[in-house]
């Protein structure tokens, strides 16, 4: 008889998204003249820059001619890759890291989800709430929680609220913690932590023998000079923190895939000895194992993000999109409501008025403005009473939708 894990069990089937598409679809029937304008989606709409078009087209190129054909290449990445990914992403900044400190990836939703496996099941892991919800989900799946409770909270798991109250900066665990994920800048929240907070983490870390996980997808959505690029600017953080970036956000790579994910071989992990391991080796090993690399075409298009022209295109569509979230944020100010985010990354979340829950404002926005958002509460207890708007719509539709906000909604 095959056991399965059961720990999959404990997992509530992925409500959110089928629950948004069953409503529009009802309000869509009742009302099949309504224009209906989406800013709930979390990914991008804008197509690659050029330049990552134009070095695909000449990698699937040389994969025709057998003089330049490949096959199977360096599981952790390229080097052509790995060295403008140092030069421009952290030499640029200060940061020396060795070309084998950064693994090249199908994505980080993935290294996510795999980077748990290298640690004990035993360990206690706080996240912050509400977050990305693939770091809550793949340390179920892995055993290191209880049941989920009545409260919506994983037994076992160190919630960190983050809400308009703490200015959304998780508070240090109260409790002995082992691993911690930090999503900066913040799928949902839109927010950021400055140097200053990020430090507070490195050292509770350092002092607690702790990893910190920290992505940071929307890296390059930030415009603060307060908010560091790399947690590695913080000092003491190559001892602690394994980071991720992504192509997805940053260059269009959602459906390309490609990312990236630095352990500093500084990092230690124990035994129940207490002996000092290095994760560098650790992932390696991981992904050496189980990972066959990221197509060369691909990697030859992420490597067009570092030249020239590809940085200029980057940075007129992240442009692009943060003058949405702008509008969004503006817009919604001027409307009388509360908002935060949209200054270093995509994301708006708002607080919804009149103390309405999420799933209320999410019915009161579509059945009066025809707009469709994400409810907070779908990415953690503490997101309820609050709603995620993105800013990657197109700007057309991002205008009218503040339009509607200020003429229809009834605050
Ligand atoms: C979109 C997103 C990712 C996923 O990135 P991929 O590289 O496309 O897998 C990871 N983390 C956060 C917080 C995200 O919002």
């Amino acid at each position: 008889m095959a056991l399965i894990n059961e720990n999959y069990l404990k997992l509530p089937g992925s409500y959110l998204f089928a629950e948004i598409g069953r409503r529009v679809a009802a309000f869509k029937a009742a009302n099949p003249e309504a224009n209906v304008i989406r800013l709930g989606i979390g990914d991008v709409t804008r197509p690659l820059p050029s330049a990552v078009i134009e070095a695909m087209h000449a990698a699937v190129d040389e994969m025709a001619k057998s003089e330049s054909f490949r096959g199977y290449g360096p599981e952790q990445g390229y080097s052509f890759l790995i060295e403008k990914i140092i030069e421009n992403d952290y030499a640029a900044r200060g940061i020396k890291l060795d070309t084998d400190e950064v693994f090249v990836s199908d994505g980080a939703k993935s290294d996510v989800g795999n980077i748990q496996e290298i640690f004990g099941v035993g360990n206690t892991v706080a996240i912050t709430d509400p977050v990305y919800p693939v770091y809550l989900d793949t340390n179920v799946m892995a055993g290191r929680t209880g049941a989920l409770g009545g409260d919506g909270r994983f037994e076992g798991i160190v919630y960190l609220p983050c809400t308009a109250e703490n200015g959304f900066l998780p508070a240090l665990p109260a409790v002995k913690v082992d691993m911690v994920y930090l999503c900066v800048p913040n799928n949902p929240t839109g927010t950021a932590l400055p140097k200053a907070e990020l430090k507070k983490w490195v050292d509770w870390a350092k002092a607690n023998k702790a990893v910190i996980i920290y992505d940071s997808a929307y890296e390059a959505y930030i415009r603060e000079p307060e908010v560091p690029h790399s947690i590695y600017e913080v000092e003491g953080a190559k001892e602690v923190a394994i980071e991720l970036r992504s192509f997805s956000k940053t260059a269009g790579f959602t459906g390309t895939r490609c990312a990236y994910t630095v352990v500093p071989k500084t990092v230690m992990g124990y035994t129940k000895a207490g002996e000092a391991q290095q994760l560098n080796k650790m992932w390696n090993r991981r992904q050496t194992t189980k990972f066959n690399g990221v197509p060369y075409v691909v990697q030859k298009g992420a490597e067009a993000v570092y030249s020239p022209a590809g940085k200029e295109q980057v940075k007129a569509t992240v442009d692009y999109y943060m003058t949405n979230a702008a509008i969004i944020r503006e817009g919604l100010k001027s409307a009388g409501l509360e908002a935060y985010g949209g200054v270093n990354a995509p994301y708006i979340w708002l607080k919804t008025p009149n103390n309405l829950d999420s799933w209320a404002f999410f019915d009161k926005l579509l059945g009066e403005a025809n707009i469709v958002g994400t409810p907070g509460s779908g990415f953690g207890p503490s997101g309820e009473g609050y709603f995620r708007l993105t800013a990657f719509g197109n700007r057309e539709t991002t205008e009218e939708a503040i339009s509607r906000i200020k003429t229809r909604l009834k605050l």
